[in-house]
């Protein structure tokens, strides 16, 4: 007899509603020989400073077996982290810094320390999946701030719902390379966000995953104009490897505790071996002749898709070009529903996200946009990916 197991289960009701994501569904597609993939925001582990990286880990091993035990944070590490933070425009110290697995396990312990069940939080419409993912067991009542794309976030809607008497938990928000749209946050909203938190003191959550990844020039992070109510998140993911499973918080220092119990709950402190090799790269102080053997390359990329898209589908679609980040969001103009035309291009060996895959709310108003990725492809994958594209609609 088959038992459906869900079905049986007493599972609380959250995760009776929870389905697999498009990013999971397409991930097994990106190793098919001949395919395409414009779905995932993968980094181009080629790029990896293969020499350095040997020298690194082969130190760690012969030196540092420590790396392969439970041990505490990595305070050298720490010390790293709050130069890269004085780059991003923040002064800050070790005691501020809370490593983490990653950014997405940073998003997932402060939306714990945060919200409170059932309790509002401000997203935008188009938002990263993985802040849905961890916003789903607490039920919280999500409330939604349209996006431009030239200059990201509509601060006043926020403005206009913190007015009214509305006290989320937190405002989410990618200020730079944003993913899904691709738009950075433009320098005066930044200083009005940051604002609007210290005036209705209500916290920000900061994903900065991408503020490395610059193609002109790069701006202040949100935190850098605000106060201890702005949370970064960083990560290492997208500057070396998101296999090193290692990231940080930036929170005033009282938090440090209650993060370190919460994360114990987590995973306890097993990403020691990335945090040493992350480490180690960076004392090697290849830091910023990495980030810009990334930038030129993504740079490239990106200028090749944009070229591609305006030779492939001349008049169809709209776009920004992104300044930072892994993402070009195209807009159909005619209204083309995105995620049906998925299953043809599948066929024709190339994937993108379909816009509703992002919505902050479940339903059927974002339905003719779709993430391109471009930092993954060569620039001859890139023009053949995006022909297939424009084959298949
Ligand atoms: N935030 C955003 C906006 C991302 O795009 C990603 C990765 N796709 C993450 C967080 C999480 O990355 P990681 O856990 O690998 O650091």
């Amino acid at each position: 007899v088959k038992i459906s197991l869900l079905n049986d289960f007493n599972f609380p009701s959250w995760v009776k509603h929870t389905k697999p994501s498009a990013i999971d569904d397409l991930i097994g597609y990106a190793s098919q020989p001949d395919f395409i993939s414009f779905a995932l925001g993968l980094p181009d582990q080629s790029f990896l400073p293969k020499a350095v990286l040997t020298e690194v880990t082969n130190d760690i091993i012969e030196n540092e077996i420590d790396a392969f035990q439970y041990s505490p944070p990595l305070e050298e590490l720490k010390t790293e982290i709050v130069k890269l933070m004085h780059l991003r425009g923040v002064s800050c110290d070790e005691k501020q810094i809370f490593l983490t697995s990653g950014g997405q396990q940073g998003l997932n312990l402060l939306v714990t320390l945060l919200l409170e069940r059932g309790q509002p939080v401000i997203l935008e419409e188009l938002v990263y999946p993985g802040i849905l993912q961890s916003l789903k067991p607490f039920s919280p009542e999500i409330l939604t701030v349209p996006t431009d794309l030239k200059t990201g976030m509509d601060v006043e809607a926020v403005e206009r719902i913190l007015k009214s008497g509305v006290k989320p938990a937190f405002i989410y928000i990618v200020a730079d390379g944003s993913n899904p749209l691709g738009v950075n946050l433009a320098l005066d909203k930044r200083k009005r966000l940051a604002e609007l938190a210290n005036t209705y003191g209500v916290p920000i959550i900061e994903d900065d995953p991408y503020g490395f990844l610059n193609y002109s020039n790069q701006l202040p992070c949100i935190k850098s104009f605000g106060g201890e109510n702005i949370f970064y998140v960083g990560s290492f993911s997208k500057i070396f490897s998101p296999a090193l499973r290692t990231g940080w918080v930036v929170v005033p220092e009282c938090f440090l505790p209650l993060l370190v119990s919460l994360k114990e709950s987590f995973d306890v402190n097993i990403a020691t071996f990335g945090q040493r090799i992350t480490m180690g790269l960076l004392r090697k102080n290849i830091f910023e002749s990495h980030m810009q053997i990334l930038c030129s390359a993504y740079r490239e990329r990106r200028d090749k898709m944009i070229l591609s898209l305006n030779q492939y589908f001349p008049t169809e679609i709209s776009f920004e070009t992104p300044d930072s980040g892994f993402f070009i969001w195209v807009n159909f103009i005619e209204n083309i529903n995105t995620t049906l035309m998925l299953e043809k291009s599948l066929n024709a060996k190339v994937s993108y996200i379909p816009s509703q895959s992002f919505s902050a709310i479940a339903g059927a108003k974002h339905t003719s946009g779709m993430r391109l990725n471009f930092s993954y492809s060569s620039s001859q994958q890139i023009e053949e990916g995006i022909k297939r594209l424009a084959e298949t609609y």
